[in-house]
């Protein structure tokens, strides 16, 4: 026998189960059934794709077994099973990168982690809700050996070897004095049909009942049997024999969560490829979404024999986090991964998917459309710049911030309240929401009643956007890059640019190379001065390609502008002292730098400054 160490994760989630979870209880039993579902699946296919075990007498199968004299719930399956290394690495360590996330986000706090567990599964570990004693039995079909695998819930485990006949695994549950209630027959019956109806194997539960001896009339207590659930596959069930609790319940087994779905979508597809899909999208996204390492959350079976669930080609990436199921009928059994990647039926299959999920979330209702883009919406970006065929559907899903209204709007609500001539899509990318709506670049714009699209998301936005083009025969505008509203003629612009001539020089001469030009400006109202990005130089166009490789982008130079009528520039053309002059040509181009969430280089000089003009102004 070995005694082994579980990884320090593990432990963490031991103790969580054990002392911190008192509410639902019962899905211990969900998620052993839906493990035992899925190392059948495993042996499924291979007994009909090896030699090595075509011709066995073979038929999936779980049983669970309630043993009230012993106190004990034991849960078989004739799968695919585990040797010792599946026991070290699949029970003793956590690999996926979502549980791992799970455990980051715990708080301490048993109520509120409680809460994170039941939108997150954990699996196996599940069983120390119920129990401080667990045993697994298992064999790997193929091999010789079979082992025990045994924990008292404390940070280690044996594993020792044992005897076995079948390929497959027992658990091996003593549960706890205060959970004997999962022992009587009818409680666990009405767990199993509950979240397990649809698991595609006959669960078989063992009980014993008293009976009394026809001949002696003596009561006697016999072991007797029953299938629990229907046992067929729920997305090969049709439509009209379903109700939503079906759908819900086995999104929970799927998702190994408690959460209900956002939406889910059920197809049968007949014609030159058949297929059935059952899609899912979760209420909370998952907490891998942004890991480069998440989980696909896509199975795929043909003819209802189990193929993978890690084929990440499935859906395009930005559908990451849809939960679900395809079920091929034209696919052979046995793809290889590398056939998988490059076959017609699986493309044709992925096209003609995506767009009923995309058709599907663009008539969510309002209510729904607010929950997806609280949590989808940047995803959907990144589909914006990887799909162009659905292109136009993601664009009216996609949902932005406005300078002109609250919350998130939609391209065509903003469409359908600009100016139908100009055509144009007006929008302003940076960090923060505030400061965005405040800057001063902004201030033409409001003035002329023109709404723009706030956009805080900078990182996805600023490579996103600029590669829309058009939406619609709309164009987008980055109001950093485009001239402001007129409300001047081309005249009035030439006088006053010629009667602040000598001052835009003065304080490019003052401000040195910190900029590369200082000029007037119609675009301000409220503000004296406003920095941008000089568009006209070829970096600023570059950038976008610099960020699209995913590399530094160089310094784009920069254009001071000032506000001809704010009466701090008509009064700093009249100015003569040359030091005052100084101070406040630095401080119109550091405020003007932090009103766009610049930072300012020299702090202690900027304050030094104003603490200087203000001293006079007092
Ligand atoms: P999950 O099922 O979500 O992967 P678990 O913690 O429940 O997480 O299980 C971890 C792994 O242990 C499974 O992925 C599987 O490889 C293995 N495992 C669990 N139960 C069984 C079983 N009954 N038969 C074979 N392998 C199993």
């Amino acid at each position: 026998m070995a005694k082994h160490q579980f990884q320090a994760e593990i432990g963490q989630l031991l103790k969580l189960m054990t002392h911190s979870l008192y509410s639902n209880k019962e899905i211990f039993i969900r998620e052993l059934i839906s493990n035992a579902s899925d190392a059948i699946d495993k042996f499924n296919y291979l007994h009909l794709t090896d030699e090595r075990f075509k011709s066995q007498d073979w038929k999936g199968k779980i049983t669970i077994a309630l043993d009230e004299t012993d106190g004990s719930l034991t849960i078989g399956d004739n799968g695919i099973g585990m040797n010792e290394a599946d026991l070290i690495s699949h029970l003793g360590t956590i690999a996926k990168s979502g549980t791992k996330s799970f455990l980051e986000n715990l708080t301490g706090d048993a109520q509120k982690d409680s809460n994170l567990i039941g939108q997150f599964g954990v699996g196996f570990y599940a069983v120390f809700m119920v129990s401080d004693s667990v045993d697994v039995i298992t064999k790997k079909a193929g091999e010789d050996t079979a082992y025990k695998f045994s924990t008292d819930g404390t940070g280690e485990f044996d594993i020792s070897e044992v005897t076995k006949d079948e390929h497959g695994t027992v658990i091996y549950i003593k549960l706890r004095d205060d959970e004997k209630e999962f022992l009587k027959k009818y409680r666990t019956k009405e767990i199993i049909k509950k979240y397990s109806n649809h698991i595609a194997y006959p669960i078989m539960l063992n009980y014993f009942e008293d009976e009394t001896d026809e001949e002696s009339k003596e009561s006697k207590s016999v072991r007797k049997s029953e299938q629990a659930n229907v046992a067929t596959a729920l997305w090969t069930v049709s439509k009209s024999e379903l109700k939503k609790e079906d759908y819900i319940e086995f999104y929970k087994t799927l998702s190994h969560g408690d959460d209900e779905p956002l939406e889910y979508l059920h197809n049968k597809v007949e014609g030159s490829h058949e297929f059935t899909t059952l899609f899912y999208i979760p209420k909370k996204a998952p907490m891998d979404l942004y890991r480069a390492d998440y989980q696909s959350g896509v199975k795929l079976y043909v003819k209802r024999v189990f193929i993978t669930d890690d084929d990440k080609e499935l859906l395009p990436t930005y559908l990451r986090f849809m939960r679900g199921i395809i079920d091929s009928e034209d696919l052979p059994l046995n793809v290889s991964r590398e056939i998988l990647q490059e076959n017609r039926i699986l493309a044709n299959i992925r096209q003609s998917t995506t767009k009923k999920i995309l058709q599907t979330i663009k008539k969510f209702s309002t209510q729904k459309m607010e929950i997806f883009t609280k949590e989808y919406n940047r995803v959907i970006k990144e589909g914006i710049f990887q799909d162009h065929t659905n292109k136009e559907l993601l664009l009216e899903i996609v949902r932005y911030k406005s300078s002109s209204v609250d919350g998130m709007v939609s391209l065509d609500d903003y469409m359908s309240r600009g100016d139908s001539e100009k055509k144009s899509i007006y929008y302003i990318v940076g960090e923060n929401e505030q400061l965005l709506k405040n800057s001063p670049l902004l201030e033409a714009y409001n003035k002329a009643s023109i709404e723009v699209l706030v956009m805080d998301d900078k990182e996805v936005d600023e490579i996103v956007t600029p590669a829309i083009g058009e939406f619609k025969g709309w164009k987008f505008q980055d109001i950093t890059a485009t001239d402001a509203p007129e409300s001047k003629s081309v005249e009035e612009k030439e006088k006053l640019n010629e009667e602040f001539k000598s001052l835009t020089d003065k304080i490019k001469a003052v401000l040195g190379d910190e900029i590369k030009e200082v000029k007037t400006t119609t675009r301000l109202t409220l503000s004296p001065s406003c920095i941008l990005k000089d568009s006209s130089d070829p970096m600023a166009s570059m950038a976008y390609l610099f960020r699209q490789m995913g590399q530094e982008v160089p310094a784009t130079p920069m254009i001071l502008e000032i506000n001809p009528e704010h009466e701090m520039i008509i009064k700093m053309n009249n100015l003569n002292d040359e030091s005052t002059f100084s101070d406040v040509a630095w401080i119109l181009l550091d405020s003007a730098k932090i009103s766009e969430g610049i930072d300012v280089s020299d702090k202690i000089a900027f304050a030094q400054r104003v603490a200087r003009v203000a001293t006079k102004a007092i």
